[in-house]
């Protein structure tokens, strides 16, 4: 049944870090936790494995309730970015000290770290220590370490973290391959929302200990259930509109969102969900600002009649790109929009 988290709680001091959080990891799942840093993550994570206890709620890992084992008993593994591997130790020994742990026959450990190695692509390197391998390569040793003993329960916190943006793509591609290898029930942790849709099947938006929304990626970006998911997922722009007899304006410009007769709402609208073109003389209802290059994409910052910044993505040889320079006069259509009350 992999696992299941049912009305998980957790104060520290007075303020409540993880509020009633319950959701379900099937097996064989790989499932992402995405949020703002301070969200409550890493705590139930701790929660999870062991090494920090709940005030209220159950965790329930292959139909056992766990919550009153020891680490150790979990048979759960973990990947933390700071949890470093053991320096004295080699590559091959590093692997395989949950095996030597668990007393597993040497025979049997050494084949296993051999498939390991061989998977991670460090075949060759058994013999070093943590201190002569790059970011990454320490990072997938620490992914085969906790894979090793074959635990229940892979449990990853921001684990790529700590390299840098190439590696860090790199990394995530073994993660996945990895995963589709073992099928090994997975918890990814990460803020890193391009992260979080790259390696997983289903994602969590964490806000403030509470879930905002459990789905599969596509549908938090074209579904989002809450205005924080909304505004947290891709680049957005949020603007104040008003609904006027059942059309939706945002100053001069018509946003295409049924109108819900609630009177003054935030609009939200993705940076790749307008378009803006060059208008003729007297014309437009805003002037482009500043047009960035991003390498395959170009940014443009504009400013509505009335002074609110707004801005679109386009690919980089958009014909809509022609004529748009600071200083140009934009019409601009919103092609999908979201609307929630302003509070
Ligand atoms: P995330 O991993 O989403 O960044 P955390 O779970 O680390 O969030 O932290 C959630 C909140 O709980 C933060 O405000 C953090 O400061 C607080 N917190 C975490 N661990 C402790 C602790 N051991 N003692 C006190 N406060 C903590
Ligand atoms: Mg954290």
């Amino acid at each position: 049944m992999g696992i299941q988290v049912n009305h998980l709680v957790k104060s520290f001091g007075a303020t409540r870090v993880v509020n009633d959080v319950t959701f379900t990891v099937n097996p064989g799942e790989l499932v992402a936790l995405l949020g703002p840093s301070g969200g409550g993550k890493s705590t139930i994570l701790r929660i999870i494995a062991g090494l920090e206890s709940s005030d209220q709620g159950e965790v329930w890992l292959d139909n056992e309730r766990v919550d009153h084992l020891h680490t150790r008993d979990r048979r759960i593994g973990f990947v933390f970015q700071h949890y470093a591997l053991f320096r004295h130790m080699t590559v091959a020994d590093n692997i395989a000290f949950g095996l030597d742990v668990r007393g597993v026959p040497k025979e049997k450990q050494r084949k296993r770290v051999g498939d390991l190695l061989d998977l991670m692509g460090l075949s060759g390197l058994d013999g070093r220590l943590p201190a002569q391998l790059s970011g990454g390569q320490r990072q997938r040793v620490a992914l085969a370490r906790a894979l090793a003993p074959e635990p229940r329960l892979l449990l990853l916190d921001e684990p790529f973290g700590a390299v840098d943006a190439k590696v860090r793509e790199e990394l995530r591609r073994w993660l996945r391959n990895l995963h589709d290898e073992f099928h090994t029930t997975s918890i990814f942790v990460t803020h890193d929302q391009e992260e979080a849709f790259a390696v997983s099947d289903r994602v969590l938006i964490l806000n403030k200990g509470r879930v905002e929304q459990d789905a599969a990626p596509l549908d938090v970006l074209d579904h989002p259930a809450t205005e924080f998911v909304a505004r947290f997922v891709g680049e957005v722009n949020v603007l104040d509109a008003v609904d006027k007899d059942g059309a939706v304006f945002a100053g001069p410009l018509s946003v295409p969102v049924t109108a819900t007769g609630a009177g003054k709402l935030h609009v939200v609208v993705r940076a790749y969900d307008l378009k803006f073109w060059h208008a003729e003389d007297g014309q437009g209802i805003a002037t482009a600002r500043r047009v960035v290059p991003l390498g395959d994409r170009v940014r443009v910052d504009a400013e509505i009649d009335g002074g609110v910044p707004i801005f679109a993505q386009f690919p980089r040889r958009s014909s809509l790109l022609r004529g748009v320079e600071p200083g140009a006069r934009l019409g601009i259509e919103v092609t999908h929009a979201r609307a929630w009350p302003a509070p």
